[in-house]
């Protein structure tokens, strides 16, 4: 019987696979007591265990793909070479047989003291070594309790064409997907717009978060459907629902081909008014995509992914090398480079992961440009490497989350020393590099004329913006029922935005998601959008909405919107503006 479970949809398309279900919660580790005759037995048990480890992380290890721009291969060899520590493979065996105990109560003590051990050291580099002891205890205990692995613990070809259940997942779990060559996933928690969400639709793999208690009804192997668009997952379909899941698969297909003819196509309105339609990109296989899809170049460069799944972060060499890939990719189109935005649900492994007690609000907290001042020797390189690059294509600089008018000052005189100091040692840079900011906080949409006096452009990300006006944290499903782009208070701050970019002569994108989803498109346009940064997945259909928009015509719309009372009420608006022009 097909059972139908609802959630929340954050990347369109549908999938129809075999679940593979990833158990990330805590594991549940028991002591019992065993008998002097059981002892053998159960230090085979570990040996076993810590033998099958070797051999997840040496299949993985050969099937790094070459073009793998992280640092997994060093990664994968600091765990091997755990495993062939006494203090992992000896010491838990004398505790099993001094206190008559299980293999994993053992490992789990001899874990504790480990840890405890690290926890007493100051050196941060020292200190990430505890997570190291983490993850290879727990790659082991999995084991001794028959547990599936964790994602990035599988070797990739483990996973090609199956769908992936989870409680949850991280960003840098969702980066891995693509060479897994993963169908889809679902995942019980996570909202819309968490940078998971994002990646999800930047790498085009249909997924659905929010489903509660998934776990419960749904199994390893199990024949599943996800559609992405509408938020539902299907668990065992019957023959006809599937049949009519493929057919409606080709035709999904078959739509998203027929946007093709607008890839060169101009983007202007019926009206005559020219919009500049940018992309938003990640990773390394974006780069290439920018110009096959049209874009007029880059809005939105995210280069927190630089540092995901590695333990040393990019150094200013890297960066470098990362961004001249991208300026030859995009043969002379403008990139905007978002200088890195970690923190929040974009936690790394490595430099950049905050030390100190874990923080109850960690969007509230050190992060993107807050982190970035914090630690200069994070941000240094970065910057350096940017406007080494401006002199080899047209870069632009954008600084992430700026709340007050002292981080925009820091960040420009910390920019205006590197010149110098480039200047001093002859090397090439482009001294009119442009620097933006984006506006994501309310007190900066609120003050964005303050900011507007003193950058080149602004930005607005909308993902942000709405969580902190809303306050809602964008990553938990218990409230994503009031995530609402179209709350008066969310329409209004854009508003005030965009004035102060025009008063100011400077322009004003939008680079959040809400820019790439076509029911805003027109809306957004009424409100004198003209810079609109989306995915490369979602570009084709915002241009099919622009071409067929004419701006004189939408002057009753925004003013009716900007007046509405509540987010329905302009839904309402909205759905009757779009079905005149889909
Ligand atoms: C935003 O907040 O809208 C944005 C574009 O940045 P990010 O999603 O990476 O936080
Ligand atoms: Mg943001």
């Amino acid at each position: 019987m097909t059972i139908s479970i609802q959630g929340v949809s954050v990347s369109r398309g549908i999938a129809i696979g075999h679940i593979h279900i990833i158990q990330h919660d805590q594991l549940d580790v028991r002591e019992y007591t065993i008998r002097n005759t059981q002892l053998d037995n159960e230090i085979q048990r570990l040996n076993d265990a810590i033998a099958n480890a070797r051999l997840q992380l040496r299949a993985i290890k050969d099937h790094i793909p070459v073009s793998t721009s992280v640092d997994i291969s060093a990664f994968i060899d600091t765990h091997l070479l755990m495993l062939e520590d006494n203090a992992l493979t000896e010491e838990p065996k004398r505790l099993i047989k001094e206190r008559l105990c299980n293999a994993e109560w053992a490992l789990k003590l001899q874990r504790d003291a480990l840890v405890n051990v690290f926890d007493e050291m100051a050196d941060a580099y020292l200190s990430t070594r505890r997570d190291d002891v983490d993850h290879v205890v727990n790659r082991i205990l999995r084991l001794l309790l028959n547990q599936k692995p964790l994602l990035h613990e599988l070797p990739d070809n483990h996973l090609k064409n199956r769908i992936i259940l989870a409680d949850d997942l991280t960003p840098a779990d969702t980066v891995l997907m693509q060479h897994y060559g993963i169908a889809a996933f679902a995942t019980e928690f996570g909202g819309p717009t968490s940078h998971t969400a994002i990646l999800a639709r930047s790498l085009d793999i249909p997924a659905v978060v929010g489903l509660h208690n998934a776990r419960r009804i749904i199994k390893n192997d199990d024949l599943v459907i996800i559609d992405g668009s509408t938020g539902i997952a299907l668990v065992d379909p019957d023959k006809s629902i599937q049949s009519f899941y493929e057919k409606r698969q080709k035709e999904v297909k078959r739509y998203y081909s027929s946007l093709n003819k607008l890839k060169n196509a101009p983007t202007e309105t019926l009206d005559g008014v020219p919009i500049k339609l940018l992309a938003n990109i990640e990773l390394p296989k974006d780069f290439e995509m920018v110009r096959d899809v049209g874009a007029k170049g880059v809005g939105l460069y995210r280069t927190e992914f630089l540092y995901m799944n590695r333990e040393i972060p990019p150094d200013e060499e890297e960066h470098y090398e990362t961004y001249m890939k991208v300026i030859k990719a995009l043969k002379g189109l403008p990139l905007t480079i978002r200088t890195l935005d970690l923190g929040a649900d974009k936690q790394v492994d490595g430099a950049g992961r905050q030390s100190g007690p874990v923080r109850s609000n960690p969007a509230l907290g050190l992060r993107a440009v807050r982190l970035c001042l914090r630690e200069p020797d994070l941000f240094r390189p970065q910057l350096r490497a940017i406007i080494r690059a401006s002199a080899h294509g047209p870069i632009r600089i954008m600084i992430p989350m700026l709340t007050n008018v002292q981080e925009m000052k820091q960040v420009l005189l910390m920019i205006d020393e590197i010149k110098a100091e480039l200047k001093t040692d002859s090397i090439e840079f482009d001294n009119d590099i442009e620097i933006g900011g984006m506006i994501e906080v309310p007190a900066s949409a609120v003050c964005a004329d303050v900011f507007a006096k003193n950058l080149d452009f602004l930005s607005i990300g909308t993902n942000d913006l709405i969580q902190y006006t809303m306050a809602i944290d964008r990553v938990n499903d218990e409230v994503n029922y009031l995530y609402d782009p179209l709350h008066p208070a969310v329409l209004r701050l854009i508003q005030t935005t965009i004035e102060a970019g025009n008063k100011a002569d400077i322009p004003v994108a939008m680079c959040g998601e809400m820019a790439g989803e076509k029911e805003y498109t027109q809306l957004l346009l009424g409100l004198g959008l003209r810079e609109f940064s989306v995915h490369i997945a979602t570009l084709l259909e915002v241009k099919k909405i622009i071409n067929n928009s004419d701006i004189t015509k939408l002057t009753e719309l925004t003013r009716m919107a900007l007046n509405a009372t509540s987010g329905a009420e302009i839904h309402e608006l909205l759905q009757e503006v779009n079905s005149e022009i889909n």
